[in-house]
């Protein structure tokens, strides 16, 4: 089964992150690949 990456739609095949996206108050876990995976952190940080 294919994954897309939440941010970029690109497909995921085999290494692949989950971050957890705050949508509406819930903690949703979604698929990242690994430059967007950096980006959240990033963006988690600051
Ligand atoms: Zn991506």
């Amino acid at each position: 089964m294919e994954e897309q990456c939440f941010y970029c739609q690109g497909l995921l095949e085999n290494v692949y992150y989950y971050g957890q996206i705050i949508q509406q108050g819930d903690h949703i876990e979604k698929p990242l690949c690994k430059e967007c995976y950096h980006e959240w952190l990033e963006g988690m940080k600051g």
